[in-house]
């Protein structure tokens, strides 16, 4: 009796460990897209990889969109959920695209984020937790907010 107890236990410990490997969470949260590390190296480029996966930043005025001016729709490099319109994208001249606000508001994660000693929201994919990039405060109206993201977590699908 007291071993069929002990196997359970095992059985169930190892089951949570497995599933917890191939969960992304930020804050808890699960997301409906999850893959590997490996399955993601597969899809992206690294420095897509290293931007989404691994909370990297793209250095400023080298990325693909923060001089785009096409009108058209931003999605999710990952899980191609769609993210931000061209209508709020705005010039903040720090040489990454810079939205005012999101298409909606459940694709967007905030966490708030203290690394290198600096008060900020990470801003993270709804549906595979990709990290995106990060919202400030010193945004244009209506809103106020700056959405600054990396050229290299989005693709832009002209419209
Ligand atoms: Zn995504």
């Amino acid at each position: 009796m007291k071993s069929t107890f002990f196997i359970a236990i095992v059985f169930l410990f190892t089951a949570c460990n497995a599933q917890t490997k191939k969960t992304n969470s930020v804050a808890g949260k699960k997301f409906t897209v999850t893959k590997t590390d490996e399955e993601w190296k597969k899809q992206l480029s690294p420095l897509a990889f290293n931007v989404t996966r691994k909370e990297g930043t793209e250095q400023a005025f080298t990325g693909k969109y923060w001089d785009n001016h096409e009108k058209g729709i931003y999605s999710c490099i990952c899980c191609g959920q769609e993210l931000f319109s061209s209508d709020t994208k705005f010039e903040s001249g720090t040489g990454w695209p810079s939205f005012y606000q999101p298409l909606n508001k459940t694709c967007l994660v905030d966490e708030s984020d203290n690394t290198f000693g600096m008060d900020r929201t990470k801003v993270t994919c709804s549906r595979c937790g990709a990290h995106l990039g990060h919202v400030f405060d010193d945004g244009p109206k209506p809103t106020g907010l700056r959405y600054c993201m990396n050229s290299a977590s989005l693709n832009f699908t002209k419209k």
